[in-house]
């Protein structure tokens, strides 16, 4: 690669870097709410519904234990980190 190239792309990395205003958090754990629908748990202590429900929403993964164990440690968007929420985890 190019000095210049290189240069360029990461500059990119880092706007981009820069312009994701969403908090990325890893999930660190399941459980099921009152309805039977998953809900991750975040490492910010945030909980986040991952509802599997055909055709709108399709997360088949969080319906089997090996998905949701393949799901550790992935980041999501985490929107409460945002907006400044309060803690899920007590
Ligand atoms: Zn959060």
């Amino acid at each position: 690669m190019h000095q210049q190239q290189l240069k360029k792309a990461l500059k990119n990395a880092i706007y981009l870097l820069s312009d994701d205003k969403t908090m990325k958090q890893k999930i660190v754990g399941y459980h099921l709410d009152e309805a039977g629908d998953w809900v991750v748990e975040l490492s910010c202590d945030h909980f986040q519904h991952v509802r599997h429900q055909p055709p709108f929403i399709n997360r088949p993964w969080v319906v089997t234990e090996a998905g949701r164990k393949q799901m550790l440690g992935l980041e999501l968007n985490c929107k409460k980190c945002d907006q400044n929420a309060p803690k899920d985890k007590v």
